[in-house]
């Protein structure tokens, strides 16, 4: 009866790409574990060939599909469904170049650009590419975390070249001056309702080039339309000091630990960050739904800097006509579109419901009151330096 039993474990063979290839592990250094897409399934393989890491650190960096030969399935305890790759002494890994109709054949060579014309033709959802583009404008600026857990900043620009132009979303800080050309490499690209944009990864290296001649003309609607905030939904998370988001905090308890930093924080030290998503009804018609970050919003609401979502959504639903910026769906800039421009100017009425959290309407001296609003990071240090005066 040994073919029925249940522990005989199948040699077999998968394919797919590999990712997340882990460091050596345990103090013999005997073992690495990473995760293998293959169609639309993720397993976990755990590879038991130390000698083999390099090559799987390659195949994952160069993203090339691989077949993992002679590998032990087994279903997995952690998760129902699923199968956990073992991949052992005798298992064997080689690089493939057709997935078949899963991974098409499209991934362009290594070290060749592809025109931005030609993006949106190349049939897999995420895969990286090359490109020369010339950067045409900034499209929004902003922060957000990133799959390890750091909170980063990160700028859009609209990029073209001579074919057609794409939005480019660029992580950290980069020397890039609109206007001028660059080759740039290593990017991931993603394709979303029918939109196709770009992202930069670890990878990526931006080179400035000279002129690659004219680009093409670029229309990226920006429209500032006067509106009410109908629906809001805000989604906030708190980062440590160096910027790792902290995702199970308890904002009661005393203190948090950041497993990034292996440190035990005072909650109070750590930041509040938030996003928001609105529908907005201008005074013509229809509802335009739009997201911003808390940069843009902070200096319209009137919260505190460890204020709750319901705060948040309380001050936001309370704010009168606003004059708003939008740009691909990201409002860039908003304000009262009854006051001047000057938002700290913004009258407070005295019959608002945000109670205990907003502005004392006898505002006196702003030495105290610039002490209580939140900034962002980035602006931390530069306010608290720099206290505004009358
Ligand atoms: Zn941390």
């Amino acid at each position: 009866m040994a073919e029925a039993s249940p522990a005989k474990k199948l040699k077999q063979s998968v394919k797919g790409y590999l990712y997340n290839v882990s460091p050596l592990k345990d103090p013999q250094k005997s073992y690495f574990d990473a995760t293998l897409q293959h169609g639309s399934e993720c397993s976990k393989v755990v590879v038991f060939t130390p000698q083999e890491h390099a090559q799987f650190q390659n195949a994952e960096k160069n993203r090339s599909p691989v077949n993992l030969e002679d590998v032990i399935l087994q279903p997995s305890k952690e998760s129902y469904g699923k199968m956990n790759v073992f991949y052992t002494h005798s298992s064997t890994m080689s690089c493939i170049c057709d997935l078949g109709d899963t991974f098409n054949n499209t991934l362009p060579a290594e070290h060749q650009e592809i025109t931005l014309a030609e993006l949106p033709k190349l049939v897999t959802k995420v895969q990286r590419v090359n490109i020369i583009a010339k950067i045409m404008q900034e499209e929004h600026k902003g922060n957000s975390v990133v799959w390890d857990g750091r909170y980063l900043p990160r700028t859009t620009y609209t990029v073209a070249d001579t074919t057609a132009y794409i939005s480019l979303t660029v992580w950290c800080e980069h020397n890039i001056t609109i206007g001028e050309w660059y080759r740039i490499t290593n990017v991931s690209m993603k394709q979303f309702k029918d939109k196709t944009s770009l992202t930069t990864t670890k990878d990526t290296r931006i080179l400035n080039i000279p002129s690659q001649g004219a680009a093409v003309a670029v229309e990226v609607p920006t429209e500032t339309i006067r509106c009410e905030i109908i629906g809001a939904n805000v989604k906030n998370f708190f980062i440590c000091l160096r910027k790792h988001n902290l995702s199970h905090i308890t904002p009661s308890s005393p203190t948090v630990y950041c497993p990034s930093c292996k440190t035990h924080y005072k909650t109070s030290a750590t930041t509040m960050k938030f996003s928001v998503h609105l529908d907005l009804k201008p005074e013509t018609e229809g509802i335009i739904h739009a997201c911003a970050e808390d940069e843009v919003i902070m200096p319209v609401i009137t919260v505190k800097p460890n204020a709750s979502r319901d705060e948040i959504i309380q001050s936001l639903m309370a704010l009168p006509t606003m004059q708003v910026t939008i740009c691909n769906n990201v409002i860039v800039k908003i304000e009262d579109a009854s006051e001047s421009h000057n938002p700290l100017n913004a009258e407070i009425k005295s019959d608002e419901v945000v109670c205990s959290l907003k502005l004392p309407t006898k505002v006196e001296p702003l030495e105290d009151s610039d002490s209580v609003f939140y900034s962002p990071p980035d602006l931390g240090l530069f306010s608290s330096s720099q206290q505004k005066k009358i």
